[in-house]
């Protein structure tokens, strides 16, 4: 690519609403183009950069002998309709065709995994076998505000693997987490292997490859003692399992004027905010619930989703909280007919404190299971400095990352929901045993970016980069440098290294700063020292530059190229 008849755009400013580094380089750079809150446009020397990511998957994924299809993104809403307990739920695209019937943009492929399998699946004989697909999915993002990581329209990598029995699938799970770790070595990204298990004993593995960066949109507890680290919306809280030791006295309604919040309450009467019970009421397909949680913890949306089943959950306004008979910052579970779930802390509390749903009023001293009904415990509150690993019992950091893959064994649970059968040698009928992996494409793009930047702009990886090698001419005026620089241009791209020619009337440093913007790994500037046959040469990853002789120019080039590969 010569710049000069190309489309080749690059900003000085920095893009005001770009709260990511990615973002900002990768607009400055003219790599993207925002249409929208969420929605891009790859240019052509971005969507190069996406092409080689997508490639480096496609390759890793065929020696792992898994077979590429390519499914439509547009399906009936019945294929979703199916699934109750679709995740994806309020976050799906919903369009309606010309004879009134209801279609949906997929945000996941994993029901039309299922049903192509069974086109082929009948007995044993027909497992094992692994199937991926690279293609856009869509999803209604609630905050889709973090440039290419959480876009409405995304590019993925899925994989789905078939097996017979659980031993076949732990093989599968396993050869495709090296596969996922020889792509993100091979992208330049330095991934953290993250547990998204909920339920270490029991639940069934699944694993996020995570990129750590202080601006990601997720959340990832790392035990400062063992290795443990995991996403924090997953991660399982070990209550404290002692009765408080107080006495146990009377419940009491006392006056608590203005005293809304947890800390409010606390001050006001002079207690430790432990001793609060913070009530909420939640609406769940249109019933509501009362949410009870110890202090000031937080309640983990995640778990209380896996509780209840549903996506559908609302917070009901301070109106519709006065309709049913309570007050924001005075709800309580006395005398409710809600159904209760509480925290497992709150089991333990004795001599608590909660709302008397009666405006400025508390109650204290009371103790659940006595003055009040629960009708479920369950892990409830989202891991916080007050928790400890839930393996070792020692201190954890939260830390924030980017997740750019994620890999789950999913058993037999969608074979059994869409029946995705075989009969095994001794002809009973089985569920097929499934595992799903993703790569999110834009996600490794904008993570790339995060990790490999300088004041300067991108610095991509060889392996990704849109052009290895930029040729810079001083001056285009000069048609010996001119001359020379595309016999050299041409001759590189012969041999399979793609180079980029800046033949602008710029001055250099016009062109040296939009080659460092753009990130092209390796610079030759072609300019006064070329009639001693010398050029310059500079890695974009080092300040020194250094004269190479015109003779020798092709060979530093593909050293430097074998050096990184
Ligand atoms: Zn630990």
């Amino acid at each position: 690519m010569n710049l000069v008849n190309s489309f080749f755009i690059t900003r000085k400013e920095k893009p005001k609403e770009e709260k990511l580094v990615s973002a900002s380089l990768l607009i400055q750079s003219g790599m993207i183009i925002k249409n929208d809150v969420g929605i891009y446009t790859y240019t052509p020397m971005g969507l190069k950069v996406l092409n080689n990511i997508s490639n480096i998957i496609r390759n890793e994924m065929n020696n792992n002998y898994a077979q590429e299809v390519l499914m439509p993104s547009l399906v009936s809403s019945e294929t979703f309709g199916m699934n109750k307990n679709n995740i994806f739920d309020t976050e799906m695209y919903r369009v309606i065709d010309r004879n009134n019937k209801d279609l949906v943009l997929c945000p996941s492929h994993a029901e039309l995994f299922v049903n192509l399998a069974k086109n082929k699946v009948k007995s044993y004989k027909d497992l094992h076998f692994t199937l991926f697909q690279i293609s856009n999915k869509y999803r209604d993002e609630l905050h889709p505000e973090f440039g290419l990581i959480r876009k409405k329209e995304f590019y993925m990598a899925d994989a789905y693997s078939f097996d017979s029995n659980e031993s076949g699938l732990d093989i599968s799970y396993d050869k495709m987490f090296q596969t996922f770790n020889k792509i993100f070595d091979k992208l330049g990204i330095n991934a953290t292997v993250v547990d998204a298990n909920a339920d270490e004993e029991n639940g069934l593995s699944s694993e996020e490859f995570q990129v750590i960066t202080p601006y990601g949109d997720n959340e990832v507890v790392r035990c400062t003692n063992c290795t443990y680290t995991a996403n924090r919306e997953t991660v399982v809280c070990k209550n404290i399992t002692k009765l408080d030791t107080e006495r146990v006295s009377k419940m009491k309604l006392v006056k608590t004027p203005n005293s809304k919040t947890v800390k409010e309450v606390s001050d006001y009467l002079k207690i430790h905010t432990d001793k609060i019970i913070k009530s909420l009421i939640i609406k769940v397909d249109d019933i509501y619930k009362m949410i009870l949680l110890r202090g000031e913890s937080q309640l983990n949306i995640y778990k209380l989703r896996k509780l209840v089943g549903s996506k559908r959950i609302e917070i009901p306004s301070e109106d519709e909280l006065e309709k049913i008979g309570t007050y924001a910052g005075y709800i309580g579970p006395i005398d409710t007919t809600m159904e209760v779930l509480a925290d497992s802390e709150v089991k333990y509390m004795i001599d608590g404190v909660c709302g008397a749903n009666k405006k400025d009023y508390h109650y204290i001293n009371v103790i659940p299971g006595r003055d009040f009904r629960v009708n479920k415990y369950y892990d409830l509150k989202l891991f916080d400095d007050n928790s400890v690993c839930p393996r070792c019992k020692n201190k954890c950091e939260i830390i924030k990352g980017i997740e750019i893959g994620q890999i789950f064994k999913l058993g037999n649970k969608y074979s059994q929901e869409y029946g995705l059968k075989y009969t095994d040698e001794a002809n009973y009928v089985n569920y097929v045993q499934m595992g799903s992996y993703n790569i999110g494409i834009d996600r490794c793009l904008g993570a790339i970016v995060e990790q490999n930047y300088d004041e300067k702009g991108i610095i991509w990886p060889l392996s990704v980069a849109p052009f290895k090698v930029c040729i810079v001419i001083a001056n285009v005026n000069d048609q010996f440098s001119f001359r020379y620089a595309y016999k050299l241009y041409d001759k590189l791209n012969s041999m399979g290294i793609e180079t980029l020619i800046d033949d602008r009337k710029e001055t250099i440093g016009t062109k040296f700063a939009d080659m460092d913007l753009i990130g092209i790994p390796i610079r030759i500037t072609v300019g006064y020292k070329l009639k001693d046959n010398e050029v310059e040469l500079k890695l974009r990853t080092e300040e020194e530059t250094r004269f190479i002789s015109t003779s020798n120019i092709i060979n530093e080039v593909v050293d430097i190229i074998e050096y990184n590969n």
